[in-house]
């Protein structure tokens, strides 16, 4: 109990500093992106390139401030319909990039899954973060499985309230962790990694997204033979939104 107080006041304040910081750097951007868009007509052809790499310099940043503000004021999530296999297929080739050589990458996916109710962008990023720890632990290599099924619990069960699930889980054959770590994980800016390579804000910042759309985070670890982190996500009673890109075209209003 002791230590869920102290990570809800640090997270409070990281919190707090974030969201103060992003909306500030939000307004900045947005100020030279009307800069830049000003400028773009009385630009030489042959600084156009310049230009434009500046403009979606821009964009990148704004984004990445949105997902901060997501995470640190616990706003701005757009829970919809999510088919999992469809978000785990759009993990592939960013997985496996992230992840790299040495590690095997699997899949466990359950048929019949039912849909999610989540922000399919955020829950991505979730599972970038996931991977991105499966293989730090893998320094020599390994497995990593992404998993999903669905779940039904009758009782709640730790930070989950009795309903119908969807777990996706990141499965690594890494390290583990011994207690001491696992109970510190989600304590903000903890990290057993080297200065320059973790922040210790990844499993926080997960926590708090899942929990925010009504699901929960478990981990399960054992010391020298791997980690499995899942995300609970809430069931969605709707069904699964296809993908903008395989939407069909939009046809003219009828008359
Ligand atoms: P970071 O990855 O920046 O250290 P995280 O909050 O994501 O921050 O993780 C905190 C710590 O939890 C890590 O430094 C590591 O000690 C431990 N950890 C997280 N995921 C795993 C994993 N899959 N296997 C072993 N240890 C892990």
């Amino acid at each position: 109990a002791e230590a869920a107080l102290r990570r809800a006041q640090t997270l409070e304040a990281v919190g707090q500093l974030t969201a103060g910081v992003a909306h500030d750097f939000n307004n900045l951007l947005q100020a030279i992106r009307s800069g830049l868009y000003l400028l773009s007509p009385r630009v030489p052809e042959t600084s156009r390139r310049v230009l434009d790499a500046s403009l979606q310099a821009v964009d990148r940043g704004a984004k990445l401030v949105r997902q901060l503000m997501v995470f640190a004021r616990r706003e701005g999530l757009e829970p919809r319909p999510v088919d999992p296999r469809a978000l785990i297929a759009g993990l592939g080739e960013l997985l496996q990039k992230a992840v790299g050589a040495p590690v095997a990458i699997e899949t466990a996916i359950a048929a019949d899954l039912w849909p999610a109710l989540v922000d399919p962008t955020q829950a991505e990023l979730a599972m970038l973060n996931l991977a991105i720890n499966a293989r730090d632990a893998m320094p020599e290599g390994g497995t990593l499985t992404i998993g999903a099924r669905n779940a039904r619990l009758a009782v709640p069960q730790g930070g989950a309230p009795a309903g119908d699930y969807v777990v996706l889980s990141v499965t690594d054959t890494g390290t583990g962790m011994p207690p001491e770590v696992l109970e510190r994980v989600l304590e903000p800016f903890f990290t057993t990694k080297a200065i320059g390579k973790g922040t210790g804000l990844g499993l926080s910042m997960v926590h708090g997204f899942v929990t925010q759309s009504g699901g929960d985070l478990r981990i399960e670890s054992r010391p020298g033979q791997g980690t499995t982190v899942s995300l609970w996500l809430p069931r969605a009673e709707a069904p699964a939104e296809l993908p903008r890109e395989e939407l069909a075209p939009a046809r003219p209003a009828p008359a």
